[in-house]
């Protein structure tokens, strides 16, 4: 199995990243954002109970996160590997993810770091809100969601970096050549 974790701001790019990496590579990908809003719109418990902590761009408790993730995982018993996209973001849920993985004797393989500016980002982030319309990407939420990024977030790398897990790709420029980079990092864990 290869398991990845793709680490990096919102709006670096992971979505459309991860949409090229499960065609290359063979594996499932799951967004724990994307799983959310998914709830939301479906408006299940799950989404009801998550719907404001999403609108507040903060994070949702590490509990309902990982158990959510985890059934996820055990839905795709057949799958080659899993690209972890959004997860994990802090270290209680880092921990999580490797006795999970372990319990199942697998483990994660790198972690892709995508490193882009904050001006990047906020720029990819207006560019992705007019394409999809994405409800929690307003103005006023996304300094909160980068402030989360950077306040809690970053703290998962030295986590992995302890590990020798870590390779850092430059997120700024072509997709293509982004890409590139993240398959080269990837093919050196492989
Ligand atoms: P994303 O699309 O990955 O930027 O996630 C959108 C929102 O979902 C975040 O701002 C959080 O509110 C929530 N979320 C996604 N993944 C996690 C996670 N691993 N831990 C806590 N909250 C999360």
């Amino acid at each position: 199995m290869l398991n990845l974790v793709l680490f990096g701001p919102p709006g670096a790019g992971k979505g459309t990243q991860s949409a090229k990496l499960i065609e290359k590579y063979n594996l499932v990908h799951i967004s724990t954002g994307d799983l959310f809003r998914m709830h939301i719109k479906e408006d299940t418990e799950l989404g009801k109970r998550v719907k404001q902590i999403l609108a507040d761009g903060l994070l949702v408790p590490d509990s309902v996160t990982i158990d959510m993730l985890e059934e996820e995982v055990k839905k795709n018993p057949q799958a080659n590997g899993f690209i972890f996209d959004g997860f994990p973001r802090t270290v209680a849920q880092a921990e999580a993810l490797d006795v999970f993985l372990t319990k199942n004797g697998e483990k994660i393989n790198g972690v892709v770091q995508l490193d882009v500016t904050e001006e990047e980002i906020k720029n990819r982030i207006a560019e992705r809100k007019k394409i999809s319309g994405r409800a929690d990407d307003d103005e006023d939420k996304l300094l909160k969601r980068i402030d989360e990024y950077f306040s809690k977030t970053i703290h998962v790398l030295p986590y992995y970096e302890k590990q020798g897990k870590v390779a850092s790709v430059n997120g700024i420029g072509e997709i293509d050549n982004i890409f590139n980079g993240i398959c080269a990092a990837i093919d050196a864990v492989k």
